[in-house]
């Protein structure tokens, strides 16, 4: 499915299917200029995604020879056909540290071993993380072996004949970058403001207390002039102000929910605490969550508890093993 969002520049969505997956679809942006193109953001490494972005991308015309990618950040629903452009020659535009967190993934597999480590550690159980072995991001990742150039906060990158205003914004991953036309008022926001699912906040190795990040990045853009936001997945909207707001108030709540959860059951783990929280599943139980979505609630918890650490809220013990907390 095509769907035109801006007349100058001209603008289109080329809606990818992510079979499976409840983020549905990924949106990919493509800017129409005299005689360049830009796609921003690619779908995951499989068929269902090539073959609905390069039929939308035949469908507008877009020379591939003259085309440029932007990779707002590392996921691989966001990076995974990234190949299918290098491979024509087309330039890659990235933030460093993203690119090299993909790069790392791919070649040995230590982030996500990190991870799993990690995850053990705060007490789930390792049949729950093996469970994870084949999971989407690791199955449809991208190939690792292309090259970008890297932009980073503030740099104006002109692209199919548009200038573009980078605007990092980490908390999602480290080197989110947002895209803002201040004449127009257009903000391609990717999975940093998403409208009607709260973007995933994790822990990460290389972004300590990314949930504080994540607040303060969330403030970078709730001011800007929006006539129009385009996130990475789900529909466009223009209330920027509302919803950045409205992100914020749910994560007040949930660690609020997280230190009276810790209060009541002290020297939990985060394995223990996460299904006191509450969570979107479709009305499903913690028990009954989709191994993905457990793996994904424990990243967000653990967010959320290395946030309450930081500002001294909770406390930190290791017992057989094992990290437990402790409400202050
Ligand atoms: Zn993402």
């Amino acid at each position: 499915m095509i769907e035109k969002m801006w007349d100058s520049p001209l603008m289109y969505r080329i809606e990818v299917p992510l079979p499976d997956n409840p983020l549905r679809y990924l949106n990919s942006y493509v800017v129409c200029g005299s005689d360049r193109w830009l796609v921003i953001d690619t779908g995951f490494n499989r068929e269902e995604c090539r073959e609905a972005l390069f039929s939308g991308l035949s469908q507008l015309q877009v020379d591939l020879a003259r085309t440029d990618l932007f990779l707002t950040h590392l996921h691989a629903d966001h990076t995974g056909l990234v190949g299918d452009f290098a491979g024509q020659g087309c330039q890659v535009y990235m933030n460093g540290d993203d690119y090299q967190y993909l790069v790392d993934s791919a070649l040995d597999g230590r982030t996500w071993k990190y991870t799993e480590q990690l995850f053990m550690k705060e007490g789930m159980p390792p049949e729950d993380i093996e469970k994870q072995f084949s999971n989407q991001a690791r199955k449809f990742s991208p190939d690792p072996s292309f090259s970008i150039h890297p932009v980073g906060d503030g740099d104006v990158v002109t692209l199919a004949g548009v200038d573009f205003q980078v605007i990092h914004t980490p908390g999602h991953t480290k080197g989110l970058s947002c895209l803002w036309l201040p004449k127009e008022g257009l903000l391609v926001s990717s999975d940093h403001v998403l409208f009607d699912i709260t973007p995933n906040i994790q822990r990460w190795q290389n972004l300590p207390d990314a949930l504080a990040c994540y607040l303060h990045s969330l403030d970078k853009v709730r001011d800007l002039p929006a006539r129009l936001v385009l996130p990475g997945h789900r529909k466009a909207s223009s209330a920027l102000k509302e919803r950045v707001d409205a992100i914020k108030a749910h994560h007040a709540n949930r660690l609020q929910e997280l230190w009276q959860a810790a209060k009541d059951h002290p020297g939990a783990t985060a394995f223990e605490l996460a299904p006191h929280l509450t969570w979107s599943m479709r009305g499903k139980k913690w028990p009954e969550f989709p191994p993905t979505q457990k793996w994904f609630a424990m990243g967000e918890t653990l967010s959320h508890v290395e946030y309450l650490l930081h500002h001294g809220r909770l406390e930190q013990e290791e017992k057989n093993g094992l990290y437990i907390y402790y409400a202050i």
